[in-house]
């Protein structure tokens, strides 16, 4: 479920309903966006546009926060989010290395969402979707769980510095 080159990752994320689940390695904190290409796109217009998942309810639970466009991200008056947020700060940064480097972006793991074993829900968090099951049936077969299961991205961390050293933003610290 994680994806080990940016040609896979970038070619998921632009396939029309993606959900993407962005990791880094250093800190755990992790942010799950969506990525649905526009129905009706127009010459120069957006192609897709990115939402993020800002509550419990990994199905419904995404706000929109920008636009891709000739695969560059930006941020539009609609956004839910400032421009600055580390939320949006951190897929910048992470797209800027898909579609300009051609790499994945360093200690971060990207994976595309699953669905548990048992229920079928979708699986968000990066603990759930290694295990291919979800928090509650993972109760169920008495697993404990994972200290990396936390969700960072219900509370997005605002108004922090954003880049730090050359390396990624914060949340990568
Ligand atoms: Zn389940």
């Amino acid at each position: 479920m994680a994806f080990t080159n940016h040609e896979d990752a970038t070619r998921y994320a632009l396939a029309g309903k993606a959900i993407l689940t962005m990791e880094s390695e250093r800190t755990g904190a992790h942010y799950t966006y969506q990525i649905e290409a526009h129905k009706k796109p127009k010459a120069n217009g957006p192609s897709h546009f990115v939402s993020l998942l800002m509550g419990p309810n990994n199905e419904a639970d995404y706000a929109y926060i920008g636009i891709i466009g000739g695969n560059v991200f930006r941020t539009t008056e609609r956004s839910k989010l400032p421009y600055d947020s580390l939320p949006i700060v951190a897929f910048k940064w992470i797209w800027r290395h898909l579609t300009e480097r051609h790499q994945l972006p360093p200690d971060c793991v990207i994976r595309h969402n699953g669905h548990c074993g048992k229920c079928g829900r979708r699986l968000t968090t990066p603990a759930s979707i290694d295990l291919g099951i979800g928090p509650e049936c993972a109760k169920k077969f008495s697993i404990e769980k994972p200290a990396k299961a936390k969700a960072s991205n219900v509370t997005p961390i605002r108004n922090r510095p954003m880049l730090a050293s050359g390396a990624g933003p914060v949340w990568f610290q």
